[in-house]
């Protein structure tokens, strides 16, 4: 009888283990970029957004000051384009918002395509958005962490949905 309970605890704890293991947070962050709202696409891109199955959790329309966006893009300081980036990021509007689906930060990023719009696959939004490596349309996440950490950046936890 103590066997088979022990043998009990263990599958039960086996199973916890590999549930928190696989478990990811089913959030990410995005931004449609100044090119994008300049060019009119906000609409586009939320509803390729909303086909792609993702829903929009929280959203705001914003304008990042230079302090702002050096903030946000903090982690490329070092990089060679972070002056472009932080001037390009402050330049105009953008759409900030948090979205939700299940492996949400890996279908997002999927969803976007790759950072060059040359080498993004067909169907992605910087595909057909994005005009250029630095003007690329829209910002996702690249891990649960980050899309916690930005997501806290822009909303209060009353204004997540
Ligand atoms: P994001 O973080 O905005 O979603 P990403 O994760 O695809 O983009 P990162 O490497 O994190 O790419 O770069 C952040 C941003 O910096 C890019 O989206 C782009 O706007 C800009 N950037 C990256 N590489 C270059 C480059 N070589 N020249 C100019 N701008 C660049
Ligand atoms: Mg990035």
């Amino acid at each position: 009888m103590n066997v088979q309970i022990s043998v009990m605890l263990n599958v039960i704890w086996y199973y916890l283990c590999a549930l928190k293991t696989t478990q990811m947070t089913n959030r990410t962050f995005t931004m449609i970029k100044p090119d994008a709202t300049k060019n009119g696409h906000t609409g586009g891109i939320l509803e390729m957004i909303n086909k792609a199955g993702f829903r929009i959790v929280a959203m705001k329309m914003t304008h990042l000051s230079k302090e702002k966006a050096g903030e946000f893009y903090a982690v490329h300081k070092e990089r060679p384009f972070y002056g472009e980036l932080v001037e390009f990021m402050s330049r105009g509007p953008i759409t900030a918002a948090i979205l939700e689906k299940d492996n949400a930060v890996e279908d997002f990023r999927n969803l976007i395509g790759a950072t060059n719009p040359a080498n993004a696959e067909e169907g992605t939004i910087r595909k057909k958005y994005a005009t250029s490596i630095g003007e690329n349309a829209v910002h996702g996440s690249d891990s649960d962490e980050n899309a916690t950490i930005e997501g806290d950046f822009f909303f209060s936890k009353l204004e997540q949905f």
